[in-house]
């Protein structure tokens, strides 16, 4: 068969927006997606929020077929070959390609036991077995304090659920939101009804008559039937890796989103990006950044000359509270809270040399421009200078 004018090895949100990208451009292309999932694109992020929350399923759905784009699901590519241009599939089919995108995304971390009770959140199918368990009155263990964690634990405690956070940080988002915060959501989540065993690690896991135990680093123990993993993503970089292109923590693209193959793209969680207005080289794992680097690499893939200088913005609920953060926010900057409301509704400013590294916008919304902007400044500013520069 004739190769494809643009082949999509990935399934996900920048697959999708990157097919979309390539039809900006060029009507006609012969575009193919080759989908490790059984399912053809969908957005991710109302897994943990929305349709806990009442939002149909039929909600998630992104219509890539519209584009005209030959899906082919199910069948995950196990080699790429840069100087044939064609990838291999696990069926052993041979596809070529004129210009090739790499969008694998990201894999859960695992943990140390093969068992159905323990789910790693990433997947429509992770999210219908969770919800299907969720249904009988189990006892749930969410492993980890990151968003998707604390998202999950939200889920599950609105459906009423016996629900346990065990976190290794001081409390949920600890490596994002400054500490006071931290320390406001463990009570507020503990309000909520979650038990939160802070400061408290994995240091083994078992199965004992039919449940998981999991033995903590303070030589107790956590039992559940059934165990949310959310331990953080390693990007999809083993057919980048096998293909000879550059991978350093992701897959190295320039502004075109190009690899160190010229017809090789990649974009999305995978992808190891410059980004200029924080002056580093960034792998982001969130919804924007998959938008919107997808789409660039599809114009790009089809001829346009559009360079991603987008800096990502990314959001999440936490029951009532929601939030949208945009740049470095890691809670080992200086940071400088601007509260409307004390923990409920305000900014918080993220500094490093006498700059706004990053922003986050505390149940206020319609600020992410702004953000960018303020972080595109210059400077110097010192805590003083950055108070009220975005009405809380
Ligand atoms: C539950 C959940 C909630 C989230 N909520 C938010 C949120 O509130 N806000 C936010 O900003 N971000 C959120 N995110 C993050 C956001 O969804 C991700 O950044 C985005 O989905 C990344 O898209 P991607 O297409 O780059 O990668 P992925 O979504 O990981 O997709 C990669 C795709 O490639 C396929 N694949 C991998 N390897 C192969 C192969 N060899 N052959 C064929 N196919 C392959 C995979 O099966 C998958 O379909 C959330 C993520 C999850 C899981």
């Amino acid at each position: 068969m004739a190769p494809y004018d643009y082949l999509i090895v990935g399934g996900g949100m920048t697959a999708d927006a990157a097919a979309q990208g390539i039809r900006e451009v060029d009507a006609n292309g012969r575009i193919g997606l080759l989908s490790a999932e059984p399912h053809p694109p969908y957005n991710r992020p109302p897994l943990s929020k929305a349709l806990w929350k009442g939002e149909p399923e039929a909600s998630i759905w992104r219509k890539t077929e519209a584009t005209g784009a030959t899906l082919q699901l199910g069948r995950r590519v196990v080699g790429v070959d840069p100087a044939a241009r064609t990838v291999t599939d696990d069926r052993g089919t041979i596809h070529g390609y004129k210009k090739l995108l790499l969008a694998t995304g990201g894999t859960p971390r695992r943990l140390p036991l093969k068992s159905e009770q323990v789910i790693y959140f990433r997947t429509y199918e992770d999210y219908r077995r969770l919800r299907g368990l969720a249904e009988a009155p189990l006892r749930f263990a969410v492993i980890g304090g990151g968003f998707i964690g604390s998202e999950v634990a939200a889920a599950l405690r609105m459906q009423q659920r016996d629900v346990t956070m065990l976190v290794p940080e001081a409390g949920p988002g600890a490596r994002v939101f400054p500490a006071d915060l931290a320390a406001f959501l463990v009570d507020y989540y503990r309000q909520k009804g979650v038990t939160m065993r802070m400061r408290e690690g994995m240091a083994g896991l078992e199965r004992r008559a039919g449940s998981c135990v999991v033995r903590t680093t303070v030589g107790s123990e956590l039992v559940a039937e059934v165990l949310v993993a959310g331990l953080g993503i390693l990007p999809g970089v083993e057919l980048a890796e096998q293909a000879g292109l550059r991978v350093d923590n992701g897959i190295v693209v320039d502004e075109a989103c190009r690899t160190s193959q010229s017809d090789i793209y990649a974009a999305g969680d995978v992808a190891n990006f410059e980004n200029r207005a924080l002056g580093t080289r960034l792998r982001v794992e969130h919804e924007d950044n998959a938008n919107t680097m997808g789409r660039t690499a599809g114009l790009n893939m089809a001829g346009r000359s559009t360079p991603y200088r987008h800096l990502p913005f990314f959001y999440s609920d936490l029951f009532e509270l929601g939030y949208e953060a945009v740049g470095d926010v890691d809670a080992r900057l200086e940071t400088v809270a601007d509260w409307k409301e004390k923990f409920r509704e305000g900014v918080v400013y993220y500094l490093k040399d006498e700059r706004v590294r990053g922003v986050l916008l505390w149940n206020t919304w319609g600020q992410v421009d702004h953000a960018r902007a303020l972080i595109a400044e210059p400077g110097p500013f010192t805590p003083n200078d950055v108070k009220g520069r975005l009405p809380a």
